[in-house]
């Protein structure tokens, strides 16, 4: 497989992983993947094909042409659909209010489960892969796997400071849908994985979130 070592970052949306993630792989010199960047470019694909994502079979009939492209440099993350650059466009609500019933579909996750080990595979070093699945599913081998978690209103805050939306309750009520169909689905479901150590972000600054990571993988290097 890889000699990279992989620290595997998983939890629901909002609870600081792409923040913790990111600056993870700064401190360690290590590349950095964004799963769920992933599965919103193959969305912003299947949207603009102008396929239902709510008819899986229509959505895994066109996996097979969409063409994902991740750049893992932490400090400056790319992600291309087709061939364009969709870096702002996922972040949008079409999108979001659509991921996750497109990764529901088995074929979407195949698909993106076999590019992500190609990445892993490809890090020289070490890879932070941030995600749902990571330590269950796409690198269950990971010797360092976390699961981070934070209160529902410190996630809801978060992401409505993200995207700078004023109305956090609709925020809440998007998180929680989503968290919803994650958990449930039948495929790689959201889950803390055998052997990872839950981080419970709601009170710890950033700072002390990648501190209490890189002192983990300092020890298991
Ligand atoms: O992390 P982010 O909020 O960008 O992920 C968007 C969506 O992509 C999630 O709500 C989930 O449906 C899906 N996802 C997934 N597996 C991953 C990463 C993301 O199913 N490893």
């Amino acid at each position: 497989m890889t000699n990279a070592f992989v620290v595997a970052v998983d939890g629901p949306s909002g609870s600081g992983k792409s923040s913790t993630a990111r600056g993870v792989a700064d401190r360690l010199g290590f590349a950095y993947l964004d799963t769920g960047a992933m599965y919103r470019a193959v969305t912003w694909a299947v949207l603009r094909r102008g396929i239902d994502t709510a008819d899986a079979g229509a959505v895994a009939g066109v996996m097979d042409q969409i063409e994902i492209t991740s750049g893992t440099d932490p400090l400056a993350p790319t992600i291309a659909a087709d061939g364009v650059d969709v870096s702002v466009e996922i972040r949008g609500d079409e999108v979001t209010a659509h991921v996750s019933p497109v990764a529901v579909v088995p074929e979407v996750r195949a698909a993106l489960v076999a590019r992500q080990r190609e990445i892993i595979a490809a890090a020289a070093g070490g890879i932070v892969v941030e995600g749902r699945d990571i330590g269950s599913t796409v690198a269950p081998d990971a010797p360092v796997k976390i699961y981070l978690v934070a209160d529902p209103e410190a996630r809801a805050a978060r992401r409505a400071a993200e995207v700078g939306a004023t109305d956090t309750a609709s925020t809440a009520a998007s998180l929680a849908r989503r968290d919803h169909i994650d958990s449930s689905r039948a495929t790689s479901p959201l889950v803390k994985s055998d052997g990872a150590v839950e981080i419970d972000s709601t009170y710890l600054t950033l700072e002390e979130v990648v501190a209490t990571i890189v002192a983990i993988v300092e020890e298991r290097r």
